[in-house]
């Protein structure tokens, strides 16, 4: 017929009902290819693995979706959970000394990556500016290394704790998330090769007026690895999460969920509330567990 033999391939860009698909051919060179997307097969994203086919040109038709280790989501306008990239490794958390981050901003990011269960990584930049102690912000990330957190120091401006963001990165899939200002924009240009980010803006370039901008792109690290990014993806964290899925994000909870006296304990005054004594014993420590509460107020007054 008019397309070639199914071949494996990796999704990294969409657009609409188009996608670049990443192959390998037989000499090891990687090439996008321009494909669409047969009309059951919704919902394709950046970084799915696909089964695709080429034509007589280089483009081609995906004919099926591999199986999907992770997907992360985010609300479409209507409020609706829509996978934007797949097959994640981690989610890279970007704070940094300024603007200083609070403690329950970190919670929120680290508890809606847990709802993915994608492994978060704290990565603090622009250490620069820190106090020569390191200050709150270290013992802060200190606390949150104990509880098995892996984090990154980095300064883009003194080229500062790059090695260590290139080693966190390498031969895995990432993406970075994190408020604005934090430097995002700026650690992504030192990590990716400038060719990268050229193909990347040339593969939006060519579908410039088909309403577009948006989509998440993939890009390959010089040591083996990809990013993955996107402005909603830079924002990911700012989701909604259930009273379920906080309680179960805060890792240290764990060994005391379910030990409460009440079954149904809600962690307040109950007598006997696991939780509580862990705090009390000091096992849980009590900012982390005042965090807790005030994401759980705030879902309250979302209207839950
Ligand atoms: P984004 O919004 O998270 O993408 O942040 P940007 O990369 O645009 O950075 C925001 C600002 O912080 C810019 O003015 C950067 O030059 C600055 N910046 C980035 N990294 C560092 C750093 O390590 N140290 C200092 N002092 N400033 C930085
Ligand atoms: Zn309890």
């Amino acid at each position: 017929g008019e397309f070639g033999p199914e071949r494996p391939g990796r999704v990294t860009a969409h657009f609409g009902r188009s996608l670049d698909v990443e192959a390998v051919d037989d000499s090891g060179q990687r090439h996008r290819h321009r494909c669409h997307m047969r009309a059951n097969m919704d919902g394709l994203v950046t970084g799915d693995r696909v089964v695709w086919r080429q034509a007589n040109d280089d483009s081609g038709v995906v004919v099926a979706r591999g199986e999907r280790d992770s997907v992360l989501e985010r609300p479409d306008a209507r409020g609706q959970l829509k996978p934007v990239a797949a097959n994640l490794d981690q989610i890279l958390i970007v704070f940094a000394a300024e603007p200083e981050p609070h403690a329950n901003l970190i919670d929120r990011y680290l508890v809606a990556a847990e709802a993915t269960g994608i492994t978060p990584v704290l990565v603090l930049n622009k250490v620069d500016l820190l106090p020569e102690h390191g200050g709150e912000l270290r013992d802060l990330l200190d606390r949150y290394e104990a509880l098995g957190y892996p984090v990154v120091l980095a300064s883009v401006k003194q080229q500062d704790g790059l090695d260590a963001l290139h080693q966190r990165l390498t031969g895995r899939t990432s993406v970075f998330v994190g408020q604005s200002g934090v430097g995002k924009s700026s650690l992504i240009d030192r990590l990716l090769p400038d060719h990268a980010l050229r193909i990347g803006a040339l593969s939006e370039d060519s579908r410039k007026g088909t309403h577009t901008t948006t989509t998440a792109m993939l890009y390959h690290l010089p040591a083996g690895g990809e990013l993955i990014d996107s402005p909603g993806i830079r924002e990911f964290g700012l989701t909604h999460l259930d009273a379920e899925q906080v309680t179960v994000g805060f890792i240290e909870f764990h060994d005391y969920l379910g030990r409460c006296r009440f079954r149904d304990c809600r962690h307040r005054e109950e007598p006997g509330c696991a939780l509580l004594a862990a705090v009390e014993r000091g096992d849980i420590h009590p900012q982390r567990f005042a965090s807790y509460r005030r994401i759980l107020a705030s879902l309250e007054s979302d209207g839950e």
